[in-house]
């Protein structure tokens, strides 16, 4: 799409709009000339290119062939002429801007991770009639660099304790309806194992009463169980374990993050690379039922800085879906969230922050085969395979004291020896020989509060939605809660899965959500 050229110099740093209001259509229309010309340009691109006022390559000396001596004095007599009737200024070279957001958008999503996209595909998938409503999400890393989707290990398991978080991992099923054609995500359909110390073998048991209340195949093991599935497994000090026997395993993240980026944008899903600076909103002031005063706020305009360049463009929306991951603390304080006195609901802040989360990728030949489950181990640590060549992939969320600076994403390698390949080679033997071949380390959506998600509007910024703080399991939830506000936003509350215990208003009351199985 063609749109005027930015002007320099612009005095608010707002980028030019284009002349045309809405993408596809076209975007020639009124010029003002500043040699007094008034009128419609509706003149082809070719005429311009035969008419502009200055030649680039000869310094606007001569529009004519070089060396045609009478000729040249008639070219610049025409030229004269037509100059003089051409509104000089206001000719401003045309330049691709389809880049640019569109000046208003229904729904603004920042952050264009799993989560935001996911949400994009339930609002247009359940949009009535279709094409109502216009959905733009704005990411400002095309590249994914740091987001937690790309840089997770891509496991999905019902295993929680919590009935809400079982379901939206059942839900995930819907993973296979996304793509069309068929989009191959790399599935390994491999269930869980946890397995349970003497101290943690009752929660266990209670656990998986309720996963198999909620549908989900778990089946309990004793040790002796586990040692003739899992011949590898060392079983010293498991009192318990539990396996998960349908709809588990991992995936490939990146390929789902393609699968539906594609997806959503065949749907008609605007994108936007550029970062969410600022917020517009307007304010009214009320009392609450207990006769607090508070104010409300309506976010109405969202400034999106384009990539590489100091300008912003503003986008008029109706409501912001906060997506932005281990960032959405910042994006609501943004938008005015926490900003009050402590211990008010206006004081309260969305307690969700970055937390760095190390992976390490290791070779063993001697390491377990085909049949390795997700492992749990009871300290903490995890491992899975990862390919068919004896390599595998794992690591272990450190205690808050040694949580590590979220300033990098840099990976401390004594980490690995120190707390994750201990309690591994005592688990699986065989692991005494591995070599590490690399590591990365990705940053969680850590919500400080109970480490479970955060979906649904704020009470006060009354249209900002929040689907954010999952704390190291979004990537399996990400369906489920997509749908879940999509829901909430059409219909204003939810359908599939009652997901109210996850509103924002938990932090005031202080309810916490008790899920046992934070890995
Ligand atoms: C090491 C690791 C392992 C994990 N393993 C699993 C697992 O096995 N199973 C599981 O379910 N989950 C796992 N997770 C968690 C899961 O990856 C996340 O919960 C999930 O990906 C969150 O998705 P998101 O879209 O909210 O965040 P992200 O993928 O981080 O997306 C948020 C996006 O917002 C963008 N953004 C931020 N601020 C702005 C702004 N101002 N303007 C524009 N854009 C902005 C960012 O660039 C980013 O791309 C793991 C995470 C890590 C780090």
């Amino acid at each position: 799409m063609l749109r005027r050229a930015l002007q320099p110099g612009l005095s608010r740093g707002v980028l030019g709009r284009g002349l045309g209001t809405h993408r596809g259509r076209s975007t020639l229309g009124k010029v003002e000339g500043s040699g007094g010309y008034r009128g419609s340009w509706v003149a082809p691109v070719s005429s311009y290119v035969t008419f502009r006022t200055r030649d680039p390559t000869h310094d606007g000396k001569t529009v004519g062939r070089l060396g045609e001596g009478d000729q040249n004095g008639k070219v610049s007599e025409i030229k004269k002429k037509i100059q003089s009737v051409l509104p000089r200024g206001a000719w401003n070279p045309l330049r691709d801007t389809s880049y640019l957001p569109p000046e208003h958008s229904d729904v603004v999503i920042v952050g264009g991770g799993v989560i935001g996209l996911s949400v994009a595909y339930w609002l247009k998938r359940l949009e009535k009639p279709q094409g109502a409503i216009r959905v733009l999400v704005v990411e400002r890393d095309h590249m994914y660099s740091q987001a937690s989707t790309a840089l997770s290990v891509g496991g999905i398991r019902q295993q929680f304790s919590v009935p809400e978080n079982i379901q939206l991992s059942l839900f995930s099923e819907y993973l296979a309806v996304v793509d069309d054609p068929p989009l191959d995500i790399q599935f390994n359909p491999s269930g869980y194992l946890l397995l349970a110390s003497e101290k943690g073998a009752a929660v266990m048991e209670s656990n998986v009463k309720v996963q198999r209340q909620e549908g989900a195949k778990v089946c309990l093991m004793s040790p002796e169980q586990l040692r003739n599935k899992f011949p590898w497994i060392n079983t010293e000090g498991v009192a318990l374990a539990s396996y998960g026997m349908e709809h588990e395993g991992w995936f490939d993240p990146w390929c789902l993050l393609q699968g539906l980026r594609r997806k959503v944008q065949s749907m008609g899903v605007l994108f936007c690379h550029g970062e969410v600076t600022r917020f517009v909103s307007s304010s009214s002031h009320t009392e609450t039922t207990s006769g607090e005063e508070v104010t409300l706020r309506r976010i109405h305009e969202v400034h999106v800085k384009m990539d590489r360049s100091l300008e912003y463009q503003p986008v008029e929306c109706a409501l912001v879906i906060n997506a932005a991951g281990a960032w959405s603390g910042q994006i609501a304080e943004l938008a005015g969230v926490g900003k009050g006195p402590p211990g008010t609901l206006q004081g309260t802040q969305l307690p969700v922050e970055l937390r760095k989360r190390y992976v390490y990728l290791w070779h063993c030949p001697q390491g377990p085969g085909l049949e390795t489950p997700f492992v749990i181990d009871a300290s903490g640590a995890y491992f899975r395979r990862e390919g068919l060549g004896n390599n595998y992939l794992g690591g272990c969320s450190p205690t808050e004291e040694e949580e590590p600076d979220p300033g990098n994403l840099e990976v401390d390698h004594d980490f690995f020896q120190d707390k994750v390949w201990p309690p591994l080679a005592q688990r699986v033997p065989a692991f005494e020989t591995l070599k590490v071949r690399s590591a990365w380390a990705g940053y969680y959506d850590y919500n400080t509060f109970d480490q479970n998600g955060v979906v649904g509007p704020h009470p006060l910024v009354v249209n900002m939605y929040f689907a954010t703080g999952f704390s190291g399991h979004g990537l399996q939830q990400a369906p489920a809660v997509g749908r879940a506000v999509a829901e909430m936003v059409l219909d204003g509350h939810f359908r599939t899965i009652n997901l109210s215990p996850f509103l924002f208003n938990r932090f005031y009351l202080g309810e916490k959500v008790q899920e046992h199985n934070i890995i």
